[in-house]
């Protein structure tokens, strides 16, 4: 899979021209070159260790794993030799393997929209299809007229209305996406803060969002 139709030709055409021109590598021809930078940039891994060169491979099972935003699987960046795939899960016989492709703990507009650009995909899993996240309430807003829960109807519509389950006022998909960026941006401010990491609960990432 190399998701030619999907990928801007700019940076192919650059990636051609460098092979090609420069490195004097004319037997290969554009199409054979488009063909096996998309091949390896849609399906290998990257593997970034701290302190460690950074590397991208094809991996036995990470490689093939699809995506979720509820992934039973994770890298284990530990080793900067190996990449480890471990269970976060119970994974039953025959159940697929899955694994995040961005960060678990970005917004459902920004987590979307990552996979969408890099990927080619609107992701419809389990967690992207609730409108709770699965109860997680990771990206409920809180309703600054009546303190209720206030979710996206369609969870799998990016232009979906988010609605108040208290007094039903409703939110556009604009508005409820600023307000993402914003308490993204505060979040990551405290990410930074020493300490803040290792003293926070699963309920304190929590979005407050009034
Ligand atoms: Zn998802
Ligand atoms: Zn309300």
């Amino acid at each position: 899979m190399d998701h030619g139709e999907d990928r801007g030709e700019r940076d192919q055409d650059h990636l051609v021209d460098l092979i090609r021109r420069r490195w004097k590598q004319d037997q290969f021809s554009p199409e054979i070159i488009r063909r096996v930078e998309g091949i390896l940039d849609i399906n290998t891994v990257e593997h970034r260790v701290p302190g460690a060169e950074s590397a991208r491979g094809f991996l036995p099972i990470t490689s093939l794993a699809s995506h979720s935003c509820a992934s039973n699987s994770i890298k284990d960046k530990t080793n900067p030799k190996f990449v480890i795939t471990r269970a976060r899960t119970k994974i039953l016989k025959g159940e697929e393997i899955t694994f995040h492709y961005t960060g678990g703990l970005k917004g459902r507009f920004m987590r979307r929209k990552a996979l969408k650009a890099g990927w080619f995909f609107w992701c419809s899993c389990s967690r992207c299809s609730s409108p709770s996240e699965q109860g997680s309430e990771i990206n409920t807003l809180i309703c600054s007229s009546c303190s209720g829960l206030v979710r996206p109807v369609s969870p799998l519509d990016q232009e979906s209305i988010y609605s108040c389950e208290g007094c039903k006022d409703e939110l556009s998909a604009k508005e409820a996406e600023n307000r993402e960026q914003e308490l993204t941006k505060q979040l990551e401010s405290f990410y930074r803060k020493k300490g803040f990491l290792r003293s926070s609960s699963w309920m304190g990432w929590r979005r407050a969002w009034s």
